[in-house]
């Protein structure tokens, strides 16, 4: 018993939720490491991804006050994804297991003791799961339906509701750093890593201060890079759509021949307008669709780094004063 536990946030000019955040996750690890269901080596671990206001000074100013908050700084903004991958790879050399988590509190840190249960009765990877939507707008919440339901639909493994809030057992981590990808859609990925794994369900609040760093134009970026990086069905559709419409003009064809002989031949001015713009459609979106997967194997093949750290404040002496 007595695991080592770290908690990774990444963050990104979150200066107005630190504090308050700090504060919480602090009375949380707090009563866990006295109630001696977690290590006193547990950590906080915040990842500063390149933030342009005081996120890393306040992360340093934490780290003087107190060991148990630790510190990565990124040598610029990579993106959620990539920072929480820097922090989750970093807390794997010192932790039995990570839970990830927003630094807007969103997700009900609560649930963080189901959590370790759960990974106590020998899961390696738990899944937070919303039980509802109700703090997302309308639009946000049909849209996302909409994305998991796609993402099924292409054949790939998504946990229903599931965002980045979960956690992982250091095996699970050496799994993950297994997958090179630069594109990285942790969603899609740990799936692949198999392990025993398991649900905790959790409410999911409104992010108390500051702004949601994921406007619509970063959303539908976010989503087009999970189905790309995750399925080429797009592509198998294309040649399905490219096969049907050849089909179709070889039976164009003979009409328009038996027309031709047999009946009166008329301007065909509709059909051959609707058929140049459909088929330019279809062509442009094809390509666009084929160019967006040649784009991802020009980023894959250079094999550029993830992410590059600057910084990193953990200081190994045990949280003396982490007991408040
Ligand atoms: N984040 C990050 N880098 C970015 C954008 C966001 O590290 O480029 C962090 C952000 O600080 C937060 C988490 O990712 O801890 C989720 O972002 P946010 O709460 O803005 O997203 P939402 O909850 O609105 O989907
Ligand atoms: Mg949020």
């Amino acid at each position: 018993m007595k695991e080592v536990l770290y908690l990774v946030i990444p963050c990104y000019n979150e200066e107005q939720v630190l504090r308050e955040t700090s504060k919480r996750l602090l009375v949380k690890l707090s009563t866990m490491i006295k109630n001696k269901s977690i290590s006193e080596k547990s950590k906080i671990l915040f990842v500063n991804d390149g933030s342009r206001d005081n996120t890393w000074t306040i992360i340093n100013e934490l780290h003087n006050e107190n060991p148990i908050f630790c510190g990565v700084n990124l040598s610029r903004n990579k993106g959620h994804q990539n920072a929480l991958l820097a922090g989750l790879m970093t807390a794997k050399d010192y932790a039995n297991m990570t839970i990830s988590l927003d630094a807007d509190l969103q997700d009900d840190i609560d649930v963080i003791d189901k959590f370790v249960e759960e990974y106590y009765n020998g899961n390696d990877i738990v899944y937070g799961v919303r039980s509802s939507r109700k703090t997302d707008t309308f639009f946000k919440r049909n849209t996302a339906l909409g994305f998991y339901k796609f993402m099924n639909l292409l054949g790939v493994d998504v946990v229903y509701n599931h965002a980045d809030y979960r956690l992982m057992s250091s095996r699970a981590l050496e799994g993950l750093a297994e997958f090179k990808e630069v594109n990285l859609f942790l969603r899609g990925i740990v799936p692949l890593i198999g392990y025993k794994s398991s649900i905790v369900e959790y409410e999911r609040h409104e992010r108390f201060a500051g702004e949601s760093k994921y406007p619509l134009k970063k959303m539908l970026a976010f989503a087009l890079d999970g189905v790309t990086s995750l399925s080429i069905k797009p592509i198998r559709i294309i040649t399905g759509l490219g096969f049907s419409i050849f089909l179709i003009s070889f039976f164009a064809l003979l009409y328009t021949l038996i027309v031709k002989f047999f009946g009166k031949t008329v301007t065909g001015w509709t059909s051959l307008t609707v058929s140049i713009w459909m088929l330019g459609g279809i062509q442009l979106l094809s390509l666009g669709v084929i160019g967006e997967y040649i784009g991802k194997i020009y980023n894959e093949t250079k094999h550029r780094p993830r992410f590059i750290i600057e910084t990193i404040l953990i200081s190994h002496e045990e949280n003396h004063k982490s007991i408040i």
